[in-house]
Formats: structure tokens, C-alpha cells, sequence
């Protein structure tokens, strides 16, 4: 059978190409001389599979998509404390470039050029030099990417050569002491950040590796800590398209970034990265075709965060008997993740067998186990194996095995087994 996912995408780019509204970004005038009709699209699978349409090889500068990286790098470098002592977390409700600083001088969020400008200057921690923190960040960069990433000189010059608004905000922040360095070599720094060139299936495998707890799915490497991941997504959820965020949360439901090169990227926790390309902006600076792909994708392959995630919610796959050696026993087949609500439900089911039946829970298709859902798990069961119920595990992969240490005595899998 041939996934129909490329055939998908082809057609979600023809789709949307009529549309030609926007504009360069002009403000900087080297992002003005690019393609205007280019247009892409990828998403990157949880376990790193990348699907890719359009011109998926093309680079263009990451611009303000690497703020999110630069903010979990940060974080991950200066742990949480230190960074929220020098930038927010709330939605400011203005444009990119707007200052908006609070009224302790801490800027709203790390996701407007003020914030960004703040997160910069903590990467690697006070000992590291302003000039060497782009390199620390370009190997981030790289990392998150899974692939060496380099910068656009043009687009680098051009911005610097332009960039008075940006050094004023710099001013502004070492005034209010949220910054140490020179404004000349934050805003060098910032730049730089901003003028690293991706495609759009380094945005999607970026995008996957923050939604998969900060690990690279491709290169295996944990880049950032999972809690880094998480506060870095919900600050994409509320900031991430700055004062178009309430209608991307309502249309679209998945956290993202954008960039005034015209790339999205999004990621969707535990499932895919998403992120297409296309120049021509709107008037929040985010991409228009690319708004109305991220449209498409999150309507058509049911994405929107606050949805019902159907497959996660319906654990059992099959109930009915087994034979076993020694008489017949209930069969309950899992599938998909176990989860605070899914085993909630599995319970239910459980309670259904009368009491002194044999019960087989069958593990084969589970896929995922998070913590919540192991120990419910384990617990549960050894209360019902106390019971008069005799419980038979079947965990072929080990799905239920601790290599994380989540802290639950695994002696019970192996007493249930053998039981
Ligand atoms: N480098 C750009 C700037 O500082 C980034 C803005 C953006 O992509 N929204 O203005």
C-alpha cells in the first residue's frame, strides 16, 4: 500500500497557489529580491519519516522562527528562573516589532524582537562572550535541524546595515538592566540568529523535535530537556503569531512561529511537525499562503490542538474470549497510547468482567505509555489481581518496561506475566 500523504500535499499547494496576496518583507531590502512564487511544504513524522512537496529544497532565512530554539536553548542553558527573570511569558497583542515591555522592563514574551533580543543574550550564561553567542546558536540551530545549518551574508548585511529599531529596543533593555552586553553585539548577534538558512523540512524536523520532547527523532539526539520543549510550544501557542494569535489559536490550533521570510513552522506534541514557505506576508508579518496551508492541514487532517484526538481516545481495539489451557479467558485487545484517559476507560472495561473470570490484557498494539498511564496501569492491576480475577499481561515489545525510571516497581509485570 502506498501512503497517499505526498499526493496529499501536491494538492494542498496546488490548492492554495491561486492566492497572491501579501508582500515582500521590504523593510528588509534584501528579502525583497527573493522568488515570490515560491511555495513549500513538509511535515516530519514523529519518528522522523519527512514528507515534502513544492520547493522543499529551497533556503531562506529563519528570521524570527528561530526564536523559539533560541528561547529552549536558554532555557535549557540558564534553567527557568534566570530566563523568566528577564522575559515573559504573556501575549502582548502587538506586532513583532513592537518594544512591548512590562512594567518591570522585562519584555512580554521571547517571541517579539524585544524578548528575543533579551534570549539571546543569556544563551551559554554571563561568561560567554555577546560576539561567540551566535555560534553557540548556530549549532543549536543545527541540532534541533539535525543537519550543519549556515547563514545568508546578504540578508545578514542587509538587515544589520538596517536595523536602527532593533538597536534601539537593545538600548532599552540594557537600560532597564535585563541585558549586560553592548546593544551594537546583541543586535550583531540577533541578526546573525535571524539570517540562518533553512528549508521548509528543516523547519518541519525542527518543529518535530520540539513536539517530541526535545529529542531529534532523526539524529536520536535529546537537543533540550522535555520540560524546555513544552514551556517553549505553550509560548508558541499564545505569542507565536504575536497579535494574530487568538484567530490562529481558533483556526488553526497548533502551536507555531512564524517568520518575515514567509515560513510557518508548527508542531503538534507527540504527533508531527508542520512548515511551508511561501515569501509574501501579511500584515502581522506571517506568510498568507502559508497561513492557509496550516489552515488546510489543521481542518483536513484534524490537528486543531483542542479537538478530540480520536485515536487516543478509544484504547480498546477488540473484547472477547480466549482460549487458554486451563479454560476460557476475556481478551481485552489495546491499541494506540496509554494515558491518564484512556486507562480511566480501560478500568471501566475491566469492571465489566465478572468476578473469578480470567482476563487477558493484550499489549501488542500499544504504542505509547507516558508515565500517568504506566503507573495507573500497574497499580490497577495489582489491585484487580488481588481480587478474585486472575490477570494475564501480554507486553511482547515491553511497552510497560521503565527505561526512564517513572518510579514504578516493575517486579508486578513480571508476577503478572507469569501468572
Ligand atoms: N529579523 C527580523 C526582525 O528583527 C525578524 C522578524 C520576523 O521574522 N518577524 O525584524
Amino acid at each position: 500500500m502506498r501512503t497517499p500523504v505526498p499526493d496529499y500535499l501536491r494538492q494542498v499547494l496546488r490548492q492554495c497557489s491561486d492566492n497572491t496576496d501579501g508582500a515582500l518583507a521590504d523593510y528588509i531590502p534584501e528579502l525583497a529580491n527573493v522568488d515570490p512564487e515560491r511555495f513549500a511544504v513538509a511535515l516530519c513524522m514523529g519518528d522522523g519519516k519527512v514528507y515534502a512537496a513544492g520547493d522543499s529544497e529551497t533556503e531562506f532565512t529563519n528570521q524570527s522562527m528561530s526564536k523559539p530554539f533560541v528561547y529552549a536553548l536558554a532555557l535549557r542553558d540558564r534553567g527557568l528562573a534566570e530566563v523568566q527573570a528577564r522575559v515573559g511569558v504573556e501575549p502582548s497583542g502587538d506586532p513583532f516589532n513592537e518594544m512591548s515591555l512590562g512594567e518591570d522592563g522585562r519584555p512580554s514574551n521571547p517571541m517579539i524582537n524585544s524578548g528575543a533580543i533579551a534570549t539571546h543574550s543569556l544563551i551559554g550564561g554571563p561568561e560567554v562572550p555577546v560576539e561567540d553567542k551566535f555560534e553557540l546558536i548556530r549549532r543549536g540551530l543545527s541540532a534541533f535541524a539535525g543537519r550543519e545549518l549556515g547563514i545568508d551574508e546578504a540578508v545578514f548585511e542587509s538587515e544589520f546595515a538596517t536595523s536602527s529599531r532593533n538597536m534601539a529596543f537593545a538600548h532599552m533593555l540594557r537600560h532597564h538592566g535585563m541585558v549586560e552586553q553592548t546593544a551594537l553585539g546583541l543586535v550583531r548577534g540577533y541578526t546573525l540568529q535571524c539570517s540562518v538558512k533553512v528549508t521548509v523540512r528543516d523547519l518541519a524536523v525542527m518543529a518535530v523535535t520540539l513536539g517530541m520532547g526535545g529529542r531529534n527523532p532523526i539524529t536520536g539526539e535529546q537537543v533540550v530537556p522535555e520540560w524546555v520543549s513544552r514551556q517553549v510550544l505553550s509560548v508558541m501557542m499564545t505569542c507565536g503569531m504575536y497579535d494574530a494569535a487568538g484567530d490562529w489559536m481558533t483556526g488553526v490550533g497548533i502551536p507555531a512561529k512564524s517568520g518575515v521570510s514567509g515560513g510557518i513552522l508548527g508542531a503538534l506534541p507527540g504527533q508531527v511537525g508542520l512548515a511551508a514557505f511561501s515569501p509574501k506576508i501579511d500584515r502581522h508579518g506571517n506568510s498568507v499562503r502559508g497561513v492557509r496551508v496550516f489552515e488546510r492541514l489543521s481542518g483536513d487532517l484534524n490537528l486543531h490542538l483542542m479537538g478530540i484526538q480520536e485515536a487516543r481516545v478509544r484504547l480498546l481495539l477488540s473484547s472477547g474470549d480466549v482460549e487458554l489451557d486451563d479454560g476460557t479467558a476475556h481478551h481485552l485487545r489495546l491499541q494506540g497510547a496509554l494515558y491518564f484517559g484512556s486507562v480511566e476507560q480501560l478500568f471501566r472495561d475491566l469492571d465489566e468482567v465478572p468476578e473469578g473470570e480470567a482476563v487477558v490484557v493484550d499489549l501488542t498494539k500499544v504504542t505509547y505509555v507516558n508515565p500517568v498511564g504506566r503507573r495507573m496501569l500497574l497499580d490497577g492491576m495489582r489491585g484487580l489481581g488481588e481480587g478474585s480475577r486472575r490477570l494475564i499481561l501480554v507486553d511482547p515489545d515491553g511497552v510497560l518496561s521503565d527505561p526512564t525510571g517513572s518510579g514504578v516497581d516493575m517486579s508486578v509485570v513480571s508476577e503478572l506475566s507469569e501468572a
